[in-house]
């Protein structure tokens, strides 16, 4: 008989001596999160279907914890060298966050932030729990500004859809500096760069979340989140676990199998797809159809200004035949969408703005197939 030991504090890895420390990070992704290598074991972690447990033992109950989870925990929070706790979506993994700020708290966030972010801190400041900061995501000094008396700064970059960077090492450099241990907590959204690309728990933020829907699982097959925090804030680790617990925002274990088996190829598939992305947007510049590329520089995600303004833009995502005119991001299939057609978008965002998510076909089939819907 093979066991998998539950993951008991004493047991769970902290980003020094993760097992396979000494490996580098595509090996990890797909060697960590497995059953012990003994005799006649699945050399994949099962989905494991129960709801609770044999007592006596380190869990009881599986809103607490699932062996399929802490697999997935494993491998994510040693790719991003913190503790990770998976959530039933992204939204949910940021509303644990947001959930840590006190009644009457202050949230500071860039003006372009996911969408669902931005709503739902409106949600709550409206419900009269907190109030909200925007700030311009480049603007350093602006943000270490606006953090006086914040409980937390809530970044994203490169952010959605905008691809606006922020020095993220600057702004908690200036937090330090200005505020000492008065500082907000600071939390990064990763979705878009994914840990392959930064890992900013090493810039020394608080926590970082991820929408596992997009890049992670990276099939377009199902949703989840997580919470990576820093070791060194395990009580920020604590706090976050009994949030999840206590509001049972918890994913299923079949949806943490998949996001485990996506995030074996999460390395090959952005190799692939940033290579397409940088190919496109060299093409994309010179086209006269296009007004403005935003591409940061590293990643898949691309965002498009069109000569045309709205009707243009959507008669592109009418066009396409390879690319998939959906919302959502980070999938095998490469995705396009107008943002300002959905009403919760900021409303800075440029009607005219393509959002494209470049996935892993062949480069030439998406290069026809966008230019010849630009026209
Ligand atoms: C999609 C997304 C979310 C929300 O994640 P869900 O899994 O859809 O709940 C949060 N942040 C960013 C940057 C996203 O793209």
């Amino acid at each position: 008989m093979w066991q998998r030991e539950p993951m008991t504090p004493e047991r769970r890895p902290s980003p020094g001596d993760h097992a396979h420390a000494d490996l580098r990070p595509a090996t990890r992704a797909v060697a960590l999160g497995r059953p012990d290598r003994a005799p006649g074991a699945p050399v994949n972690t099962p989905v494991h279907l129960t709801s609770t447990y044999v007592a006596d033992g380190q869990v009881n109950y599986a809103r607490v914890s699932n062996p399929t989870w802490e697999a997935l925990e494993e491998v994510l929070g040693s790719l991003e060298a913190g503790m990770a706790s998976a959530f039933a979506s992204g939204m949910a993994a940021v509303a644990a966050v947001v959930g840590q700020v006190p009644t009457g708290g202050v949230v500071v966030r860039p003006t372009h932030v996911y969408s669902g972010t931005a709503g739902l801190l409106a949600e709550r400041e409206r419900a009269g729990a907190l109030s909200v900061r925007t700030v311009a995501a480049e603007d350093v000094a602006g943000i270490v500004e606006a953090c006086d008396g914040a409980d937390l700064l809530l970044l994203e970059s490169p952010s959605n859809p905008m691809m606006e960077l922020t020095d993220v090492v600057a702004v908690v450099r200036g937090l330090r500096e200005r505020y000492g241990p008065d500082r907000p907590l600071v939390v990064c959204d990763n979705t878009f760069a994914t840990p392959v690309a930064q890992q900013p728990l090493r810039w020394g933020v608080d926590a970082v979340v991820h929408s596992a829907t997009k890049y992670l699982a990276g099939h377009s097959d199902t949703l989840l989140g997580a919470v990576v925090v820093s070791p060194e804030r395990p009580d920020l680790q604590e706090r976050v676990r009994t949030y999840r617990t206590l509001h049972g925002a918890i994913p299923g274990p079949m949806e943490a199998w998949l996001v485990l088996r996506g995030v074996r190829t999460l390395h090959v598939r952005l190799e692939r797809a940033s290579a397409t992305a940088e190919l496109l947007v060299d093409r994309l510049e010179e086209h006269p159809a296009v007004e403005r590329v935003r591409y940061p520089g590293f990643g898949a995600m691309v965002s498009v200004e069109v000569v045309g303004g709205a009707e243009a833009a959507e008669a592109v995502c009418s066009a396409v035949r390879v690319w998939t005119h959906s919302t959502s991001l980070g999938g095998v299939e490469s995705q396009l969408e107008r943002r300002r057609r959905h009403a919760a978008e900021v409303a800075s965002v440029p009607e005219s703005l393509l959002r494209l998510s470049v996935g892993v076909e062949d480069p030439e089939d998406l290069w026809e197939d966008l230019a010849r819907a630009l026209g």
